[in-house]
């Protein structure tokens, strides 16, 4: 008896290799099944009629056959591709690392709604240079920490609850103003625009999470405090983003 059953979802396909000479094995994002493991069997034939749909980068509509562990492609068409993404090796390596994050980040077999609209929509940003990719990456490395549970706290110092308007950054998750920072190495002073712009992404709503700007060098240090940040509570390491930073 065939026990495969047959599901229809969308989804991004955020990691994509080789198999052998004409199959790909899929991670896809879901947004009800979250990540998901795929085989596209044939799909790097030329002529395969999934072959366009389950590339690295591709939104897709996609037939499943979900079998007792495994998934299998029955058919792929693509919604968007993001072809624009393909100009500009900065762009490329940024995307590249958004689905790096999410595949590392976004649960499995369980709804990651979240966590789709937030790369789908970067992805876009991105590809139509709607906002700088400093300020793309700041905002989709913290939004995505939050959905994964590492919210920082950034209303008030940490240690005594303080409001004064000099505050340093604490990797562990949240602000310390001077009185309790005591020398700790794991802070590092924070301008107000960047204290200003870290408050906005955490508590805007989605439409308005990228809705803002800084000068250069405060987008810089933007940058490298969500950047720590992440590294410091996820401890991974990311090859798309080490690789984004000899470009
Ligand atoms: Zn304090």
């Amino acid at each position: 008896m065939n026990t495969a059953l047959l599901i229809n979802t969308t989804g991004l396909v955020v990691r994509e290799r080789r198999i052998n000479e004409s199959d790909r094995l899929l991670n896809i994002l879901t947004p009800d099944r979250g990540l998901i493991t795929a085989f596209a069997d044939g799909a790097l034939r030329l002529k395969n009629k999934n072959s366009a749909a389950t590339g690295l980068l591709c939104y897709s509509k996609f037939t499943l056959y979900h079998g007792k562990d495994t998934y299998k492609v029955n058919e792929a068409s693509a919604v968007n591709v993001f072809f624009r993404l393909r100009e500009d090796i900065v762009k490329l390596t940024l995307a590249q690392y958004f689905c790096e994050l999410s595949k590392n980040l976004a649960p499995e077999e369980e709804n990651a709604d979240e966590y789709l609209r937030l790369t789908l929509n970067a992805l876009h940003l991105l590809a139509e240079e709607k906002r700088s990719p400093l300020l793309i990456k700041a905002a989709v490395e913290l939004r995505m920490l939050i959905l994964a549970g590492y919210m920082p706290e950034l209303g008030a110092c940490r240690e005594c609850g303080g409001h004064q308007d000099d505050f340093l950054f604490d990797f562990d998750g949240g602000i310390l103003c001077r009185n309790c920072f005591a020398g700790q190495k794991n802070a590092v002073p924070l301008s107000k625009g960047v204290l200003a712009a870290l408050r906005h992404i955490v508590s805007s709503g989605f439409e308005r999470m990228f809705s803002f700007s800084l000068p250069q060098n405060t987008l810089e240090e933007l940058c490298r405090v969500v950047e720590r940040f992440l590294l410091v509570q996820t401890e991974c390491a990311f090859k798309t983003l080490e690789f984004f930073k000899t470009l």
